[in-house]
C-alpha cells in the first residue's frame, strides 16, 4: 500500500505546527520522519493514522493506493499504530495481547480459535518470542514489551504500520539491538511502515528512504546515503551528524564551510593553501576512530576523526601545532552575508 500526503498543514491555535507538507511513501518502503522534537513529526503520523484532522483546505489529501481518505475515521484506514509508550494490556499475556484485535472483531470477520492462535504463534515467531507466550508484561524487559506492541500492531494485518518513536524509552544498547531487528522483520513483512525519530543514527540504519522535518516543513527527503553525504542545506548537515563551521573567503566571498571531522585531514606540514595552523587540545581514541580536538588560529574549536593507524604514524600529542585540512570534495559551502 502507497501513501501520499499532498499539501498538508495544521495549526493548533496561531500555531503552525505542519506547513503544507508534501510525501511520498512507496509499497513496502520503510520511510523515517526524522527531526528535532517539535518539529511535527507526531501530527504528521497522526494525519497519516486519522487521528487528528488536518487544516481544510481543498489541495489538501491523505490518499492509500490512490484512494482518498482524507474523510476516513482512524478505525477504517487499516493501519497499525506503536508509540514509544505502548500499553500493553496488564492483565493479559503475552499471547492475548496479540491476539487481541482479532478477538474484538465482529462476529462475522472474527477467525475461529484456530486460526487465532496460529496467527499468534506465526507473530511470536517472527519478534522471537515464541516461548514467552504465556508470561505478562510485568514480566517482561522494555525491548520485548515493543516487540510485543509491534506483534498486536501486526497481528491485525495492517495495511500500513505507523511507529511513533517506538524504541524512545529504551536504553541504548537495546535501542541498536532492536533497529537490526526491526530492519529484518521489515524485510520479512515488507509492510509499508512510516517511522517517527529524533534519533539520526536510527533513521540512518533502518530507513529506505528519510524525510527530513524542522519547524512543521519538509527539509530534504532521500536516502539515508543522499542527505548523508549530500545534504539540502545547513541544517541538514548539522542534524545528521557532528560537523565543523568555518568562515572563510573563497574565491573573494565570504563562505560558511561545513565540513564532517572524518572529512579533515591532520597533516604536520601546511600541504595546500586550504590547511588551517590549529594546536591540539585533547585525544580521544576510545572508539572506531580516533577524535582530534583542537583550535584553529581564528580561535574556532574543530573536531577532526582519523583512523588508529594513521593516528600512530603521526604520533600526536596535546599541545602539537598541526594543520588541518579539508578533502576538498566533501565541503559544503554556504554563503552568508557580513
Ligand atoms: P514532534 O513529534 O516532531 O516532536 P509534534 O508533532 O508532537 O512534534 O508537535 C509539533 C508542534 O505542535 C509542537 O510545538 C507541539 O507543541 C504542537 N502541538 C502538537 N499537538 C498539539 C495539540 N494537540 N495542541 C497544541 N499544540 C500541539
Ligand atoms: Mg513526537
Amino acid at each position: 500500500m502507497s501513501i501520499e500526503v499532498r499539501n498538508i498543514s495544521k495549526s493548533f491555535g496561531s500555531f503552525r505546527a505542519l506547513d503544507n507538507v508534501s510525501l511520498h511513501v512507496e509499497q513496502g518502503e520503510l520511510v523515517s520522519l526524522l527531526g528535532p522534537s517539535g518539529s511535527g513529526k507526531t501530527t504528521l503520523l497522526r494525519i497519516i493514522a486519522g487521528l487528528e484532522t488536518p487544516d481544510p483546505s481543498q489541495a489538501s489529501a491523505v490518499i492509500f493506493d490512490g484512494e482518498n481518505l482524507t474523510t476516513l475515521s482512524a478505525k477504517d484506514r487499516g493501519v497499525g499504530f506503536v508509540f514509544q509508550h505502548y500499553a500493553l494490556f496488564r492483565h493479559m499475556s503475552v499471547f492475548e495481547n496479540i491476539a487481541f484485535g482479532l478477538r474484538v472483531r465482529p462476529k462475522a470477520t472474527r477467525p475461529s480459535d484456530d486460526v487465532i492462535k496460529a496467527k499468534v504463534m506465526e507473530l511470536l515467531r517472527l519478534i522471537q518470542l515464541e516461548n514467552l507466550a504465556e508470561r505478562f508484561p510485568s514480566q517482561l524487559s522494555g525491548g520485548q514489551r515493543q516487540r510485543v506492541a509491534l506483534a498486536r500492531a501486526l497481528a491485525i494485518e495492517p495495511r500500513i504500520l505507523l511507529l511513533d518513536e517506538p524504541f524512545g524509552a529504551l536504553d541504548a544498547k537495546v535501542r541498536q539491538g532492536l533497529r537490526r531487528w526491526l530492519r529484518r522483520l521489515h524485510s520479512e513483512i515488507t509492510v509499508t511502515t512510516v517511522l517517527v525519530t529524533h534519533d539520526q543514527d536510527e533513521a540512518l540504519e533502518v530507513s529506505d528512504r528519510i524525510v527530513v522535518m524542522n519547524h512543521g516543513k519538509i527539509e530534504q527527503m532521500g536516502t539515508p546515503e543522499e542527505v548523508f553525504h549530500k545534504p539540502a542545506n545547513e541544517f541538514v548537515m548539522d542534524f545528521l551528524g557532528q560537523v565543523n563551521l568555518f568562515h572563510a573567503r573563497v574565491e573573494g566571498q565570504s563562505r560558511k564551510l561545513m565540513v564532517r571531522p572524518f572529512d579533515l585531514d591532520i597533516v604536520t606540514t601546511k600541504s595546500s593553501d586550504s590547511a588551517v595552523p590549529a594546536k591540539i587540545t585533547r585525544i580521544n581514541a576510545a572508539g572506531s576512530a580516533v577524535k582530534v580536538e583542537l583550535t584553529s588560529e581564528a580561535g574556532d574549536a574543530i573536531l577532526v576523526e582519523i583512523p588508529h593507524d594513521k593516528h600512530r604514524g603521526l604520533n600526536l600529542k596535546v599541545g602539537d601545532a598541526v594543520f588541518v585540512s579539508p578533502r576538498e570534495s566533501k565541503v559544503f559551502f554556504e554563503d552568508y552575508a557580513i
